[in-house]
């Protein structure tokens, strides 16, 4: 968002007039509570360095007030215009149900079942997946669309295996791979990480112009796929 925000700016000729600052929980720009994903470190530090935008990394929001956030190493940054994601935690409907852990996740077996109801399935962002390394805020591991699709297609299989009979798949969330193409402003970036948690045997990161068009591209792939239901296409 901040990368878009800054080419926004630029786009309208008031940048020089607009100081961006990113505060995130993150222990280094491009950790992306994955521990890093191969260069993205060198990647985003650059990035940000060439955009001339601030980032305070391990920062933990104590408040916010009417143009004002306090951080609560004392810091305070006065805004005109600013989005804060708070601290990701499950839904209400899972925290109630006593199913999931006191955050509201739901902590899933290789097939994709609760280990304690087993005719209860579990996939995408209610899973919960350990942080891959301790980060002095904590950090959790981000769950994308991609990951999402991949966990319920495995969940689809083996309900299916459980209805009709016949062999389910184990393939726990911790060996799932991301495929992710994310918007950079006037640019975006590949990144493949396979497994999504280290270590890796394939990381690909390349920020180039071409993956904005394919990103523009596989959205309205994506989306004409699910209006007609055409589930089993490939992404
Ligand atoms: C701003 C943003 C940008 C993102 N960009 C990308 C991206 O570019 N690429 C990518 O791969 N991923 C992206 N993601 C992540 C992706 O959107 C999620 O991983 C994915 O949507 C998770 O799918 P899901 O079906 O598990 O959950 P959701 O898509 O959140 O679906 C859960 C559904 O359950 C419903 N629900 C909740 N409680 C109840 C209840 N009590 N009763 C009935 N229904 C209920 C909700 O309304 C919702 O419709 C992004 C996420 C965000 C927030």
């Amino acid at each position: 968002m901040i990368f878009e925000i800054d080419h926004l700016l630029r786009k309208m000729g008031r940048r020089s007039k607009t100081p961006l600052c990113f505060v995130t929980a993150e222990p280094y720009l491009g950790h992306f509570g994955l521990g890093g994903v191969g260069k993205s470190r060198r990647l985003m530090e650059d990035e940000f360095a060439e955009k001339d935008i601030k980032a305070l990394c391990s920062a933990t929001v104590d408040e916010i007030i009417p143009g004002r956030v306090k951080l609560n190493d004392g810091t305070e940054l006065p805004f005109n215009y600013s989005m804060f994601a708070p601290p990701f935690r499950g839904v209400d409907a899972i925290i109630n149900s006593g199913l999931g852990n006191p955050k509201g996740w739901l902590m899933v077996d290789e097939y994709y079942r609760l280990p304690k109801h087993q005719n209860i399935y579990g996939v995408g962002v209610s899973v919960g997946i350990m942080p891959v390394e301790p980060t002095p805020v904590p950090t959790g591991v981000p769950k994308t669309g991609n990951m999402t699709t991949n966990m319920a297609k495995l969940a689809a299989h083996n309900i299916a295996a459980d209805i009709q009979g016949g062999s389910k798949i184990a393939y726990p969330v911790t060996e799932i791979g991301v495929v992710c193409l994310a918007d950079m402003g006037d640019s975006a970036s590949l990144m493949v990480a396979k497994p999504a948690l280290p270590p890796r045997q394939q990381t690909i990161l390349k920020k180039k112009r071409w993956v904005r068009w394919a990103k523009l591209g596989f959205e309205r792939y994506f989306m004409t796929k699910m209006k007609l239901g055409a589930t089993y296409l490939p992404g």
